[in-house]
């Protein structure tokens, strides 16, 4: 099924004709409106009439996210001041957000490449979609909500609230798809398993889109066999609109990423050099589409690779990996590099451990993991705790070439985050 099978399924030459055209008329509207690009053209020596192929795109200037705090709160307007109609800031977790303006035609865009992605989970406007992410300043509120409404879907703005209420609107409007944060849906998980609800047998749930931070392949099983469910990785950020940036078809396997709307570039983080598909680097995008903010090549910081094999669903947009992190999450340990998704796929794959951990760095690089067992996993002997805890340790050593201290603690004692969840407390920048 597609949501614009024509778009989703144009000719390699052709996408890629759209794309440079689309392009040049990016860096056009740039060189004539936005005075922060104007002065990085000038500094790099190069224009519009510069972009005559795709590989062109090397020679414009990155965009960082420092760039975006410095203009704060004016944004990089394209457009005359009274245009744009709608504002997200990205949560920003240091410092100043990042202001994103949109204009109407950006609104719609975002809703399409929602609806588009939507569609090729298998959602259909008989589907009841509960949008269980904060409503507000973030976009997987309402980005989310006017994809879903695209569709056709009934969309329930349940927002963040409390696990109670979710469950009284799965029950009462018989939800059939959710748009949840994948720390939350593991919360979740515990909350009806307390409430004695099998969601099998109680919800109508089928399909549940997970994103907005990093889950691992082992935390996609869990959300499945908890819920009885199909999950799809949505992959997104507010400064490209939010969700609806790369999305997983009913292969689950890979996210397609938009690419008659956004321009994709993998580089080495460390030199900015381009690297071939396949090789794992860090994900660099260009709005190809964008009226009221338009960004050029920027670095996203996330972690992925391009998976260049055509995909069995038809679609021509290439597919993205799972993001494996974000370079600034990377945890540095005893001259070691080590990133928090390594941790997590080690913990998820054994039924003893439960739904939620926290990794904790201080002193001279000591790490301990804490780690909340298993309710049905686990018998409660000391001995085999005893056990359970050497494995951890060696499994974790094995993996991240540091042998970390394991604490196990009860099920539920450790903090749940109101938004995205924080996994690392590095005591060590404190
Ligand atoms: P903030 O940058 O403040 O966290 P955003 O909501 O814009 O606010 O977050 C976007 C970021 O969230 C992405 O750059 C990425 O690091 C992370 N993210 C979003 N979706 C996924 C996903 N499916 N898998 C892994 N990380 C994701
Ligand atoms: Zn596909």
């Amino acid at each position: 099924m597609f949501w614009d099978q024509e778009s989703e399924t144009l000719s390699r030459p052709a996408l890629e004709a759209l794309q440079l055209q689309r392009l040049q008329q990016t860096v056009s509207r740039l060189a004539a409106r936005v005075p922060f690009y104007q002065q990085k053209f000038a500094e790099l020596g190069v224009g519009p009439d510069d972009i005559r192929r795709l590989e062109d795109v090397r020679r414009l200037p990155f965009t960082t996210a420092a760039d975006l705090r410095a203009i704060y709160p004016s944004g990089l307007l394209a457009v005359e001041a009274d245009e744009p109609v709608r504002l997200h800031t990205s949560s920003g977790t240091t410092g100043k957000p990042k202001a994103i303006f949109f204009s109407r035609n950006d609104v719609n865009t975002a809703a399409d490449m929602i609806a588009r992605s939507l569609v090729a989970a298998g959602i259909t406007r008989a589907d009841v979609f509960q949008n269980m992410m904060s409503y507000g300043l973030f976009t997987g509120g309402l980005v989310m909500h006017y994809g879903a409404e695209r569709v056709g879907c009934l969309v329930i703005p349940a927002g963040p609230g409390t696990s109670e209420r979710q469950l009284m609107l799965m029950q009462d409007f018989g939800t059939t798809a959710v748009h949840i944060l994948p720390s939350y849906a593991l919360y979740f998980a515990n909350y009806l398993e307390q409430k004695g609800i099998d969601p099998r047998k109680d919800l109508k749930l089928r399909k549940a889109f997970v994103g907005a931070e990093p889950h691992t392949e082992q935390t996609r099983k869990r959300i499945e066999e908890a819920f009885g469910v199909d999950v799809y990785n949505s992959y997104g950020l507010t400064e490209m609109n939010g969700p609806g940036v790369a999305f997983e078809c009913e292969q689950k396997a890979g996210m397609h990423l938009w690419e008659d709307c956004f321009l994709l570039e993998i580089i080495d983080p460390a030199t900015g050099e381009p690297l071939p598909d396949g090789q794992r680097g860090e994900l660099v995008l260009t709005t190809l589409k964008r009226e009221a903010m338009p960004i050029l090549r920027y670095r996203t910081r996330d972690i992925t690779s391009v998976i260049a094999e055509p995909c069995p669903c038809g679609r021509t947009h290439r597919r993205i990996h799972r993001i494996t992190g974000r370079s600034d999450d990377m945890l540095i340990i005893r001259g070691v590099n080590i990133f928090p998704q390594q941790i997590e796929q080690v913990l998820m794959s054994m039924p003893q451990v439960g739904r939620n951990y926290l990794i904790i760095v201080e002193g001279l690089d000591d790490l301990t993991v804490k780690v909340e067992l298993s309710d049905r996993g686990f018998d409660g002997q000391v001995e085999h705790l005893a056990a359970l805890q050497n494995q951890l340790v060696e499994k974790l050593k094995a993996e991240i070439w540091v042998r970390p201290k394991v604490d196990l603690v009860p099920p539920g004692s450790l903090p749940v985050a109101e938004g995205k969840a924080k996994r690392v407390l590095d005591k060590r920048s404190l």
